[in-house]
């Protein structure tokens, strides 16, 4: 089956094939850890998930890599702003980051290297680049990429930088494609740096933003990999600096296939924790929402739209997990042990590798949840079918996840079950109906069999 990727250097579709024959490389650039990663960001982790998934689900092995950002001009800044040290801020947002990826079950990447550690990997490479003279240090003990001495400088970002004087040069880590200037490889030590810095052939300094994703990605992936994704703000300048850096310090291919996630809007803005205008994963899990719904109303829509972030989004994403998961049930009910799929399943995953499109995906799969349970409405659905409509789930759901098995059922759900077993031994039909209810406003379902009880979600 051909693959077929979107790739933002081209900005078409492409054929995928990997560098090594059934292998994949994957360098995902990770969270910033200067608060708590909101569902915009997820939006794009959730995306890179589900294209490990399918890559997986179609055969590949692969190696997926995402960097922890732990120092640049916003961690550095929070530090200051709460008096707390580098570490304490950023071992804090970290902790809280692996947290949601578990809640969000996220595929956890191979590695994650955390830039702190790297800082003397970052150091060769801008002392290659400085050497290649692609780079140079200015009397502050700074060092600067000089755009001008890499002719492809601007190829991903599209950028017409014909007639461009280059006048100038920026230190900060974001700014924007209408200004494309010499950015910073390493920045030296200010006031304001306390004592994050480390020594260096320049002086005492950090590393720039743009650098951390070069060094990393390179050494736990090689020089040359098959796909680096992010969000469409990572494009300009993140991407189109780790492209100049790596390839000018190389002299090797760096990316195949550049992907990218268009963003989560809240009231046609982007969701950003600058424009304070965000949601967490924990603040949407107390509103009611579960991991299942979240995860569906974020991978619902293609990656390469927008998608714009609603209350009702997430009511019909309850909807659609609470339509799969009760078919599941009736599903092990009625269902013999057979392991054939229905011819769905190689449409499922068809359309999935054709540059992931989740929404016709999760169409099909949701057609076929209609023709099952009008087929058990009418008792017409043999064993052997039901088999069938099972194994297709499962299957299904090793890409999408939003499935809630037994062993899904939280700590404090399980506990409330068993209380509610002791009270109907003990004949407390009250105390039985109130834990009932109780689960029930916790978003699962208690039902009585002969031989015990099952629970499943709401
Ligand atoms: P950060 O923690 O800011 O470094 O961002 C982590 C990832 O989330 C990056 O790949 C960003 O491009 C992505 N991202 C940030 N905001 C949004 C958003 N509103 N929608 C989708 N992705 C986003
Ligand atoms: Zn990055």
């Amino acid at each position: 089956m051909n693959i077929k990727f979107y790739n933002t250097l081209s900005r078409q579709k492409e054929i995928f094939k990997p560098i090594k024959s059934g292998e994949v490389s994957i360098y995902t650039c990770g969270p910033t850890v200067y608060s708590r990663s909101h569902i915009g960001n997820f939006r794009t982790f959730l995306f890179e998930d589900i294209l490990k998934r399918v890559l997986l689900a179609v055969g590949y092995r692969v190696k997926h890599v995402m960097n922890i950002t732990d120092v640049d001009d916003k961690t550095i800044n929070k530090a200051n702003n709460e008096n707390k040290t580098l570490a304490e801020i950023t071992s804090k947002y970290t902790a809280e980051f692996m947290e949601d990826v578990a809640t969000l079950k996220i595929l956890p990447a191979d590695e994650l290297p955390v830039a702190t550690d790297h800082i003397q990997e970052m150091i060769s490479m801008i002392s290659a680049l400085i050497k290649k003279g692609n780079a140079y240090s200015t009397d502050d003990g700074s060092v600067f990429f000089s755009i001008e001495s890499y002719k492809d400088y601007g190829k991903l970002a599209h950028l017409n930088l014909k007639g461009l004087k280059q006048t100038d040069r920026v230190a900060a880590d974001e700014y924007t494609k209408d200004h494309p200037q010499d950015f910073a490889l390493w920045k030296a030590w200010k006031e304001e740096d306390g004592d994050v810095s480390w020594n260096s052939p320049w002086g005492k300094g950090r590393p720039g933003w743009h650098m951390e994703c070069s060094a990393m990605s390179t050494k736990y992936l090689g020089n040359h990999l098959d796909i680096h994704c992010g969000g469409v703000d990572n494009i300009f300048p993140h991407h189109e600096n780790e492209i100049a850096q790596s390839c000018a310090a190389l002299d090797s291919e760096f990316v195949n296939i550049w992907m990218h996630s268009e963003h989560l809007i809240m009231t046609d803005e982007k969701m950003s924790k600058s424009l304070g205008n965000i949601k967490t994963i924990p603040e949407l899990l107390a509103d009611g929402h579960s991991a299942e719904s979240l995860r569906f109303a974020l991978i619902s829509s293609h990656y390469r739209s927008k998608l714009a972030f609603s209350n009702n989004k997430l009511d019909e994403a309850k909807k659609s997990v609470h339509r799969i998961n009760e078919l599941y049930q009736k599903l092990t009910e009625i269902a013999d042990s057979g392991k054939s799929l229905p011819d769905e399943y190689d449409l499922f995953i068809e359309i999935l590798a054709d540059d992931l499109n989740t929404p016709k995906a999760l169409g099909v799969l949701f057609n076929y949840v209609r023709d099952l349970n009008r087929k058990i409405d009418n008792v017409q659905l043999s064993k052997k079918e039901a088999a069938m409509g099972l194994f297709f789930l499962n299957k299904a759901d090793e890409i999408l996840s939003i499935l809630k098995k037994q062993d899904d059922i939280p700590e404090i759900i399980a506990q409330l079950v068993e209380k509610r077993e002791t009270a109907r031994k003990e004949k407390n039909w009250q105390l039985s109906d109130d834990l009932r209810e109780e689960i029930k406003e916790k978003g699962w379902i208690v039902e009585d069999l002969h031989d015990g009880t099952k629970c499943y979600p709401l």
